[in-house]
């Protein structure tokens, strides 16, 4: 039986991963500092504790999996990332994950891992005009990336193939664009434009309004879980090592995706403005390198995904007073 493991695994994008997985036949170790918010875990195994303590890395790491998936990070969306409160903590804490686990793989022979890198990490300067955002991968340098969140996936990013380039391994780095779904976080200040929508739309009263941090004119595009997931496995277990974007190209204003939200809902609401945390102007995922190498690129529609998450997120606003899973 094929084996894998999981860092990151009581999150978002690895929870989902660590299913996909055992869906597929393997055996799964996860590893996190928690348990997962909304679900039981899928993983045969599920290791708690700091992927910051060396010691710790290495007693999870303690054979030759066949896949290794990266997923743990100090992260939250843009009311956590932007505002310059957790600076140090998320450079400290992450860059210690990465040093760590990728050494760990390494000194057991592990073949290669999978790093998520962010698309925080392209140039702030390429991403001013909301219309016309730049963030093909060549158009990383010079760098100037607007978060120190962004500054850890660059310096994370070249660890992985300084070991491909040093150590002979064969990790692959992806750059993912606004990962969405159920089960992801969507209260608490760690939750990112899609998830907060959807709670505000769910708490607001109809013909009521909701609150957009900014004027609303910022763009971006935002992948559904599944199709993270496909990209992720593909480039995985591809010859290509990227780094390469895993994100969605269809472009929307902040203000659209609200609408969008509330569409879905059946809810007329107004859009109220007001300051608050927005990062860069424009961001759209070019998938051009994606499909020249990997010959697939993400294809669902934001309507779609949404369809999909709104119904789980006003699950969970309705049913917030009672416990999320069982103990
Ligand atoms: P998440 O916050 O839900 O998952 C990250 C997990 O890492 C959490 O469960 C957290 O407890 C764990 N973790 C943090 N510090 C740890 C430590 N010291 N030891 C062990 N575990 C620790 O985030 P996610 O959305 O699932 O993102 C997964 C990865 O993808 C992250 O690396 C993130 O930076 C990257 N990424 C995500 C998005 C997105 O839109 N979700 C976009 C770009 C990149």
């Amino acid at each position: 039986m094929k084996t894998a493991l999981v860092c990151g695994a009581g999150g978002f994008i690895g929870g989902h991963l660590v299913s996909r997985l055992k869906r597929e036949g393997f055996w799964v170790r996860g590893v996190d500092i928690k348990a997962h918010e909304y679900t039981e875990t899928e993983a045969d195994d599920f290791a708690m504790g700091d992927l910051r303590d060396q010691a710790f890395c290495r007693s999870v790491i303690d054979r030759r999996f066949d896949e290794v998936y990266q997923l743990a990070a100090d992260m939250g969306g843009a009311g956590y990332i932007f505002t310059g409160e957790h600076d140090a903590e998320v450079i400290h804490n992450s860059a210690m994950i990465n040093l760590n686990v990728l050494d760990a793989c390494h000194k057991r022979n592990v073949k290669g891992v999978f790093y998520s890198s962010s698309a925080c990490m392209y140039p702030a300067y390429n991403q001013e005009d909301p219309d016309n955002p730049k963030c093909s991968e060549d158009s990383a340098y010079p760098a100037a990336p607007d978060s120190e969140y962004g500054w850890e996936k660059l310096f994370s990013e070249r660890l992985y193939l300084a070991y491909n380039r040093n150590y002979g391994m064969r990790n692959r780095v992806a750059r993912y664009h606004n990962v969405f779904g159920p089960q992801g976080t969507w209260d608490g200040g760690r939750e990112k434009a899609p998830a907060a929508m959807c709670r505000k739309v769910a708490k607001a009263a109809v013909g009521g309004s909701i609150e957009i941090w900014g004027d609303g004119a910022q763009t971006r595009s935002f992948l559904y879980i599944d199709e993270c997931l496909e990209g992720t496995t593909r480039l995985y277990r591809s010859d290509f090592e990227g780094p390469v974007n895993i994100g969605s190209e269809e472009m929307v204003t902040i203000n659209q995706l609200a609408l969008m939200v509330a569409d879905i809902a059946g809810k007329r609401l107004e859009l109220h403005h007001v300051p608050g945390p927005q990062g860069v102007r424009g961001r759209n995922s070019d998938n051009a390198l994606i499909k020249q190498k990997l010959g697939w690129a993400p294809g669902a529609t934001l309507r779609k995904g949404l369809e999909q998450t709104y119904p789980w997120i006003e699950q969970q606003v309705m049913g917030n007073q009672k416990p999320r899973k069982a103990a």
